[in-house]
């Protein structure tokens, strides 16, 4: 019971938009990572939600919403962060860093060509 007030009450605390994320209007961390009081302490709130719906979650690992909005804490955004995604973003800013020139002398590979089935 206590446990649905809870939820209630985080629900309240963001701006639901139209295709349900939940963007939090309330305190956060000042890496802007959104934050509540829960249980006397000062929890990041997709972790209390997390607990709140007795999902289980790896402690010290970082909940992120998979919508790439930071302030999002809709529970069907979350998701922790894994070894893979700090691969691919660490892949994603080098290929940044090379910019347009690369991508725009990228040849038609065979795989695009098994791919729309032209081979
Ligand atoms: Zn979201």
């Amino acid at each position: 019971m206590e446990d649905e007030f809870l939820i209630e009450t985080i629900r309240n605390n963001c701006d639901i938009d139209e295709d349900g994320h939940w963007i939090w209007r309330g305190r956060q961390r000042y890496y802007g990572a959104p934050c509540m009081a829960f249980r006397r302490e000062t929890r990041p709130v997709r972790q209390v939600l997390m607990t709140l719906m007795g999902q289980h979650f790896q402690p010290g690992i970082p909940l992120v919403a998979e919508c790439g909005n930071a302030l999002c804490v809709a529970p069907k955004c979350i998701r922790s962060k894994t070894n893979a995604d700090l691969m691919t973003e660490a892949r994603k800013k080098k290929s940044q860093e090379k910019g347009m020139f690369t991508r725009l002398i990228k040849p038609v590979g065979i795989w695009d060509q098994l791919i729309k089935g032209t081979v």
